[in-house]
């Protein structure tokens, strides 16, 4: 009897659990089918219509007034000012509205003037304007975002662009996949060049928190973990908050990704999709070259690889305008066809890993922009991608080798579950 009443409260228990984990799980209002049942409005001749409201939507053009748009929209000038008025007392101006704003405008009857306007101030923003008689109030409304992580997953065809064109384009829909392909390249900037490394057929993985907004915006809000598998070998990067060093990702050893040296001179973000991984052939090679040319378009942002001193910054004949840094251990990097120099960046100054030193040109023997780079290792010209490999960074601490052990297990059983939203298990 009294083993039967516990279990009794037990199973209650669990479906109030169940319940409340219903309830918690906040549903991203629909804001837009909303409005897109409004726009349709009530089809002309159509039995079914029993209130003939009629709904139109019009955008604010480029140097147009709210006014403006207001009167195209059938508003009367006294109407359009008491607007303007609600409008403001919300806080909105209506001098710096955004170009292509879309504004709702709602009549109860076909050649009325509207009753209701809804100002999309923003993806999340909405302003709501309503009429009472000859006077308009107004009530701003935020939409929410909800955040959750999914797990992406795809294979190199051409460049990491083009992989998250037809894998991770389901969950980060429209400008949210650049953001991806950028947050990957900046975690592994020490260890992958993602404009040369990447080979057909490499793999990567994510395990990414997300934010969506109303209507489907989606942004990138941390990666959580990651792994680019290439020509068969993983390469880890776990996000891990650690108690002694700041919030950093970590390779599956728990040494810190961060290292002595960049492995690509130019920023990922600044290299359009059009570009790909392969150099550009039209871009001519000269004789005995032994560098690495990266196509980009005239006056990216060059950025040295470590910190260091220059060497040298000017002029050298097929090089053209050309910068050389001395780093420590030897190691010289030097930066070519350049169409200038940074302020600052002459012979004996001092730089810092990733700052900018230079901007990509087509000055020397050059057919096109692109950026000639080179790593001399005691003078001589060696493949900055086994030159470079060899950087390994600092290792967790002792201390915290155990906690982090256990968050890697949890990460990447994660990421390699099925692509998808993921739940991620209680720590
Ligand atoms: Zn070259």
């Amino acid at each position: 009897m009294k083993n039967r009443s516990v279990r009794a409260t037990g199973y209650i228990a669990v479906a109030l659990l169940v319940v409340a984990a219903l309830r918690f799980t906040p549903e991203l209002p629909d804001n837009h089918r909303a409005a897109d049942v409004l726009q349709q409005g009530a089809p002309s001749g159509s039995p079914a219509a029993l209130v003939q409201r009629a709904s139109r939507t019009e955008r604010l053009n480029r140097g147009e007034t709210l006014i403006g748009l207001l009167k195209r929209a059938g508003v009367t000038d006294g109407a359009a000012k008491e607007v303007i008025r609600a409008a403001t007392a919300s806080a909105v101006d209506a001098r710096y509205l955004k170009a292509g704003m879309p504004v709702e405008f709602t009549a109860d009857s076909a050649g009325e003037e509207p009753s209701e306007m809804v100002f999309h101030l923003g993806v999340d923003r909405l302003l709501h304007m309503r009429r009472s008689g000859t006077s308009w109030t107004s009530r701003e409304e935020r939409l929410p975002w909800k955040t959750d992580t999914v797990s992406v997953g795809g294979t190199i065809h051409a460049n990491l662009y083009q992989a998250m064109d037809s894998s991770a384009a389901a969950f980060f829909p429209g400008h949210g996949k650049d953001e991806l392909a950028w947050a990957l390249a900046d975690i592994f900037e020490y260890r992958v060049d993602m404009s040369r490394d990447l080979q057909e057929g490499d793999g990567f993985r994510a395990l990414v928190e997300r934010s969506v907004g109303p209507g489907g915006v989606t942004r990138v809000s941390k990666v959580l973990a990651a792994t680019f598998t290439l020509s068969g070998t993983d390469v880890s990067a776990i996000r891990f908050d650690s108690r002694t060093a700041s919030a950093g990702y970590y390779d599956a050893e728990g040494k810190s990704l961060r290292a002595q040296f960049l492995r690509a001179p130019l920023e990922f973000r600044r290299i359009s999709s059009t570009f790909g991984s392969r150099f550009h052939p039209i871009l001519g090679r000269w004789k005995d070259h032994k560098g690495t040319d990266y196509a980009a378009s005239m006056g990216t942002p060059v950025r040295a690889i470590g910190d260091a001193v220059v060497l040298r910054a000017g002029w050298a004949g097929g090089y053209g305008n050309m910068l050389e840094l001395r780093h420590r251990n030897g190691f010289v990097t030097r930066y070519g066809h350049l169409r200038g120099f940074a302020a600052g960046v002459r012979a004996g100054a001092r730089v810092s890993i990733a700052q900018t030193v230079a901007y990509v040109g087509t000055t020397g023997r050059s057919t096109g922009p692109h950026l000639h780079f080179e790593v001399l290792v005691g003078g001589v010209q060696r493949d900055s991608r086994v030159a470079l490999r060899s950087t390994a960074g600092e290792p967790l601490g002792s201390s915290e080798r155990g906690a982090f052990q256990a968050h890697r297990e949890r990460m990447l059983a994660s990421l390699n579950s099925t692509s998808g939203v993921v739940r991620l298990a209680a720590r």
